[in-house]
């Protein structure tokens, strides 16, 4: 068995960090265990423009790094690792990190949720020769080529926008003739010559050979006509799935995996929280999974303080 600590917070983004400041502020023991780099989905974000206080917007990366940094302040104790599971004990918790055992009095679960698959043919195979789920990582690859773009959220919207300074063309294809980006995001996808929405539209079919992706087959949903669009890339920007499936067997979810907490982030499990992405929640943004992260820490305090 490892050193115990008072709280083992799972995932490092905006939520986990937060949570993992108050923590450390708190001068509790805190180990922070993240499977990637720190920072989560933000990471791939180009432009945030929502997050207050920096008028003008602020590059993602630029702002987890002020996350991290802050937290190293407070003395954060962080690692590079994976959690596999979570067992309860009662007032201790043993959390296995790449097959090895640490204890802990408290849980912060902030493991955030990752892009969707479409599940249609070729998508899998040509997962990485075309078909991308991050236009800011993969967007340069597809310099003066047509290139599609799914979904019709914040992120589809932002996605295409960025797309539009590399690509010959974007299209957007979306499965209703509305967008559920907010309005601001519509207006600069309606102002921008570059992007061409194809609405009421699923792909059924990615195609292509040797080289990649060279084209999509797209049926529209109300004429049922089946056409095929000549497109090198295909970002997938369908919505995110929470990361939870390892705690399904000993936390509530809800049918579509998210951690079922009240609104003070308790789950299921006394002394286990979740916090951001990964929770059952009105609104995803990073200013919610701030205040996530907040709630957690302090709630997770009074619990260890034994006041709960
Ligand atoms: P989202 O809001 O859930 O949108 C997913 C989009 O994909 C919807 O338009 C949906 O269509 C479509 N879709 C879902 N399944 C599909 C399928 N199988 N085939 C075709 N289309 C499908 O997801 P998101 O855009 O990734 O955003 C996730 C959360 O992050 C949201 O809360 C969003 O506001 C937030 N976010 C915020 C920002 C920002 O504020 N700057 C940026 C990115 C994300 P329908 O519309 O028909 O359901």
């Amino acid at each position: 068995m490892e050193t115990a600590y008072d709280v083992v917070i799972i995932g490092g983004g905006p939520a986990g960090l937060t949570a993992g400041l108050y923590t450390s502020r708190a001068k509790l023991k805190t180990l922070l265990v993240e499977r990637m780099i720190l920072g989560g989905q933000v990471m791939t974000t180009t432009k945030v423009e929502n997050y207050p206080g920096f008028p003008g917007g602020v590059d993602g990366p630029e702002l987890m790094m002020r996350f991290q940094e802050h937290c190293q302040e407070f003395g954060l104790e962080t690692m590079t690792g994976e959690v596999t599971a979570l067992l309860d004990q009662g007032e201790e918790k043993i959390v296995i990190i790449d097959g090895k055992e640490v204890r802990t009095r408290a849980v912060i679960i902030t493991t955030g949720a990752e892009p969707s698959k479409l599940g249609v043919p070729g998508e899998k195979a040509f997962t990485g020769r075309g078909v991308s789920y991050c236009a800011t990582c993969d967007g340069a690859f597809f310099r003066e080529v047509p290139v599609a773009i799914i979904g019709g959220g914040d992120t589809a919207a932002e996605e295409a926008l960025f797309l539009s300074r590399f690509a010959s063309k974007v299209y957007l294809v979306h499965r209703r003739d509305q967008l559920r980006a907010t309005k601001v995001l519509q207006d600069r996808i309606a102002a921008n010559e570059k992007i061409e929405p194809i609405w009421d539209s699923v792909v059924e079919d990615v195609i292509g050979d040797n080289s990649g992706v060279t084209a999509l087959t797209l049926r529209n949903l109300k004429s049922d006509e089946v056409n095929q669009l000549e497109a090198v890339g295909m970002f997938v920007a369908v919505g995110v799935s929470p990361k939870a499936h390892f705690l399904a067997e000993i936390l509530k979810l809800d049918p579509e995996g998210y951690i079922l907490t009240d609104s003070d982030c308790r789950t299921s499990m006394p002394g286990v929280f979740a916090a951001g992405d990964v929770r059952k929640k009105i609104l995803k943004q990073i200013a919610t999974a701030v205040g996530d992260g907040a709630i957690a820490a302090i709630v997770a305090e009074k619990y260890l303080d034994g006041f709960e």
